[in-house]
């Protein structure tokens, strides 16, 4: 358990959340300003950086999981500093892996060695923030307005907490 990460919410963190509808295909993923400045600057403190992200879309049928794939693949193309993904497909209360619930992380954690506790999650829904402290990782939320929050510390960009982590170590 030696490694530390910092898991990433997908949908209103790396990319634009289209509010209401789901990220479909790659016209409808659009990367966020300086979101790659914020992972390389992640990566050269050493964090592994782990995508984990709902995507019931698949579960209701409005997109395949292959549809999902072309959208993965592509983000990491642009992305490559992003070392793995999780996603899950479920409806909401049929499973262990859809956040607020951890069976993400553990999975990551299992596969590579992860000390939660050396590690932060950030996400701009309180269920990435319930997913994370539950699991024993610092939180940060980043807020489109001014939301209530149990998070650690708040942002309005990815690349603001770039800060906040080199401090809070
Ligand atoms: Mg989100
Ligand atoms: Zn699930």
């Amino acid at each position: 358990m030696n490694n530390k990460a910092i898991f990433l919410d997908r949908d209103g963190v790396i990319n634009k959340r289209l509010i209401g509808d789901y990220v479909k295909n790659i016209e409808e993923f659009e990367i966020l300003p300086k979101v790659k400045d914020a992972l390389i600057e992640f990566k050269k403190m050493g964090y592994l950086l782990i995508v984990i992200t709902n995507q019931q879309g698949i579960a209701k049928g409005v997109m395949t999981e292959d549809d999902l794939k072309v959208v993965h693949e592509y983000m990491l193309k642009q992305l490559p500093e992003i070392d793995d993904i999780y996603y899950c497909p479920h409806l909401d209360g049929t499973c262990d892996c859809r956040k607020p619930k951890n069976g993400m992380l553990l999975k990551a954690k299992e596969k590579w060695n992860i000390d939660f506790n050396k590690s932060w999650m950030i996400g701009d829904s309180e269920s990435d923030i319930i997913c994370g402290r539950s699991s024993g990782c610092k939180t940060i939320r980043i807020l489109h307005n001014n939301e209530d929050t149990e998070a650690d510390f708040v942002t309005k960009s990815l690349f603001e907490c770039v800060e906040i982590i080199k401090n809070n170590k």
